[in-house]
């Protein structure tokens, strides 16, 4: 019943000719999935490409784009107002769209979207649920959802879980996101509920309060950024708790640069083999991205596409150059408030122009994401990245996690400020010296630890108060 029912969602997404797919037989895959595990131990054969993303021959996956991006170019000119215009401007023809005439149409910004929200929703949809992005860097967009994206996102989603054993029956799953990261809270509870598991949404709660609950009810799953996870096990090791204290079976971050240390002593603390590093973005939805165990980033090529453009040029980024990450989720995937060619900022370096080794080397893939492209340091003896400066900082002996900084370029070299925590016991000579030994030409000066939190922003600073978790009020 399973590989019938597989085989014909890869007709329907194979053939798809404009039509929405039917969400509730996704739904019922995910149980057809269940049950053939619990039979079989195992999906079978010949899913992995569904789940993984299109098909393994090149030249196929790239006909299959073709034809995706055309699909949803037509459907914008003719339902989405900035899309239509956008279009029209350029004398852009829809019909006969494909990814290499994609470069003629200007990227997509996060400022198009803040500044334009309504020009960007689809006459011939009703948004049901709106989600605004929980970002650190400029005013928040809102992005509307239908109903029928909430519904297909997370079967689709918890599909590919199921199948590959990340997700089971009887799991509890603790979500740490904002909780007005609406779209990814509600994904989470949507996911379990389909693969009769349990959902915590928690919100960024008071790190010891999320500690507590994760020893609970048997928890078995983690999902929260990395600078949360970082508090979280601060406070773990501050109170001597340990992986017998747990019983993960997988952590997985994601939004922020997740740096080696952390991730490391995550797995010393919560007992988990690894914690997964996934690429999502509000705004391009459902597209993600997966870490491999070479550290790319592999972008699923079935619901959209994802090209690096060079920061400078915009041309696709060389081997070994920098690029921002442009994405364009594809109809039906994405249907109430699409974006085209959407410029998310993130910055990544454009792999060797030769064949992968890792077990995802059929999916296309960049490096690590970087960090923001306005936060990239120019620096005399090259650019230094966000990921440069986080991985050095927190891989000091103080465990200064998440890692506060501030970082701006003087005269060729890069300024950094850090707390007087983050070198404590350790000094600024020590110091110094293992950021020359990071490859970080840096002037280091050190500040107040009270003027920390004005430094870099992560998420975890979206925390959510409560009375038991606040500080008395005054003249309480
Ligand atoms: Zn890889």
């Amino acid at each position: 019943m399973f590989e019938t029912g597989i085989r014909q969602l890869r007709m329907a997404v194979g053939t798809l000719s404009g039509r929405r797919l039917d969400t509730r037989n996704i739904g019922r895959l995910v149980d057809d999935a269940l049950a053939t595990l619990a039979e079989f131990g195992e999906p079978g054969a010949d899913v992995q490409q569904l789940i993984g993303g299109g098909a393994a021959d090149p030249e196929e996956r790239l006909e299959a784009a073709n034809r995706a991006v055309r699909r949803t170019a037509r459907r914008l000119a003719s339902v989405s107002p900035f899309y239509a215009r956008r279009f029209a401007a350029i004398s852009a023809e829809v019909d006969q769209l494909d990814v290499a005439g994609l470069r003629a149409i200007p990227v997509t910004t996060k400022h198009d979207l803040a500044e334009r929200a309504a020009d960007f929703r689809c006459t011939d949809v009703a948004g049901y649920l709106s989600t605004r992005t929980t970002g650190t860097t400029g005013r928040p967009a809102e992005i509307w959802m239908s109903r029928y994206e909430m519904e297909l996102w997370p079967a689709l989603s918890a599909l590919a879980l199921v199948l590959r054993d990340e997700l089971r029956p009887g799991d509890i799953m603790q979500v740490n996101f904002s909780s007005r990261a609406v779209a990814a809270n509600h994904l989470a509870s949507a996911q379990c509920r389909l693969a009769n598991a349990g959902c915590r949404l928690l919100g960024i709660m008071a790190p010891d309060d999320a500690l507590d609950s994760l020893g609970e009810f048997g928890t078995t799953l983690l999902a929260t950024y990395p600078s949360y996870l970082a508090e979280l096990v601060t406070a773990a090791r501050r109170r001597g708790l340990g992986p017998e204290d747990f019983s993960l079976r997988r952590v997985t971050v994601g939004g922020e640069v997740l740096s080696p240390t952390l991730a490391r002593a995550a797995c010393q603390t919560l007992g988990v083999a690894h914690v997964e590093d996934t690429f999502s973005m509000t705004e391009v939805i459902p597209v993600t991205g997966r870490t491999c165990s070479q550290a790319h980033v592999h972008y699923d090529v079935s619901t959209g596409l994802t090209e690096l453009l060079d920061l400078e040029t915009g041309e696709p980024a060389e081997p070994g150059a920098l690029g921002t990450v442009v994405i364009t989720p594809y109809f039906p995937y994405r249907d109430c408030m699409p974006v085209f060619r959407y410029d998310t900022r993130d910055v990544a370096r454009a792999l060797a122009d030769e064949p992968l080794s890792c077990e995802m080397a059929d999916v296309p893939a960049t490096s690590q994401i970087l960090g923001k492209a306005g936060d990239l340091l120019h620096a005399a003896t090259g650019v230094a990245t966000p990921r440069q400066l986080v991985d050095a900082i927190e891989a000091l002996p103080t465990a200064p996690w998440p890692a506060r900084y501030r970082a701006a370029v003087h005269e060729g070299r890069i300024a950094l400020t850090l707390p007087a925590s983050a070198i404590a016991d350790y000094g600024e000579a020590a110091a110094r010296e293992h950021f020359a030994d990071a490859g970080l030409d840096v002037e280091l000066s050190i500040a107040d630890d009270g003027r920390a939190r004005p430094m870099r922003h992560t998420r975890s600073d979206l925390h959510e108060t409560s009375f038991s978790a606040a500080q008395a009020l005054v003249g309480a």
